[in-house]
């Protein structure tokens, strides 16, 4: 840990695996002390915990449930103290066209992607506040900047934690908190793999960089928003998306 950068402890939701658990052993790497949020996937949650090493705990977290959302902060405050780090990850997609799309595939999208990162940064902020420090990350997309065909809840989802972060940033400033938005194009994890092989080839020659991005690719982004040295940037909206979505 250099002079610049303190040992902090970080939350990171559905870090069970993919971005998430990329962002938790990026963010114990450089010494933090991180809880591993998953609301189904306890298996991968501990998995994650052996790769961050000493410091690191697992937490369920439903983010639809502000009681879970509450009992989840009550017990990292407890084995490892205030949450200076927030990484909003948790993320799902029901993917379907607009004049088909159910109510219920646009709620629970909405419920989770938006209403989860909102719940999570009110019941954190408090508390950085009175730290006067705070580094909140929210996972969005290019989905959320340029839309997705066949995404409007997942899009209108992802534009929403652009808001949320530009209010937060703006509210927070004055007392050492940032907000910003890291924004992956197509990353090679368990929910790309779930496309058809044909569907990937033709996602990745849409990207100027012609492939796909790591999990490291985004953690590292995130591990930058989040530590001392990134504090003069907030409301920030940073692709990590191989230029796809560059002009948006
Ligand atoms: P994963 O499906 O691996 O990760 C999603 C995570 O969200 C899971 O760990 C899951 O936890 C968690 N989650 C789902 N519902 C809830 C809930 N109600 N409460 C708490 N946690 C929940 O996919 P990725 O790693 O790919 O996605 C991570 C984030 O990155 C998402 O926000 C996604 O939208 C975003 N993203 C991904 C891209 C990609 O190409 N992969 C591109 C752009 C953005 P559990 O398994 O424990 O239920």
């Amino acid at each position: 840990m250099s002079a610049t950068s303190a040992s902090r402890v970080a939350f990171v939701t559905g870090a069970g695996g993919g971005i998430g658990r990329a962002c938790a052993v990026a963010l114990a790497a450089v010494g933090h002390r991180v809880a591993i949020g998953y609301s189904g996937n306890e298996e991968g949650a501990h998995l994650t915990v052996k790769e961050c090493g000493d410091g690191a705990m697992v937490v369920h977290v439903d983010v639809t449930d502000t009681a879970s959302v509450e009992a989840a902060f009550a017990a990292i405050e407890e084995q490892l103290g205030t949450v200076e780090i927030l990484v909003n990850n948790a993320g799902i997609t029901r993917d379907g066209l607009l004049m088909r799309m159910g109510d219920d595939q646009w709620d629970a999208v909405l419920r989770t992607n938006l209403d989860g990162a909102f719940r999570c940064i009110r019941r954190a902020t408090p508390k950085m506040m009175r730290a006067r420090f705070g580094r909140i990350v929210n996972i969005g997309s290019v989905a959320g900047v340029a839309g997705g065909a066949g995404q409007a809840n997942y899009s209108a989802a992802k534009a929403g934690l652009i808001g949320l972060a530009r209010a937060t940033a703006r509210e927070l400033a004055s007392r050492g908190i940032t907000c910003n938005v890291v924004t992956p194009g197509p990353i090679t994890t368990a929910m790309t793999d779930a496309l058809a092989e044909g569907r990937r080839t033709e996602l990745a020659q849409q990207v100027p960089l012609g492939r796909f991005g790591t999990v490291d690719e985004v953690a590292a982004t995130v591990a930058f928003l989040a530590s001392d040295l990134a504090g003069y940037v907030t409301g920030a909206v940073v692709p990590v998306d191989g230029g796809l979505a560059m002009g948006h």
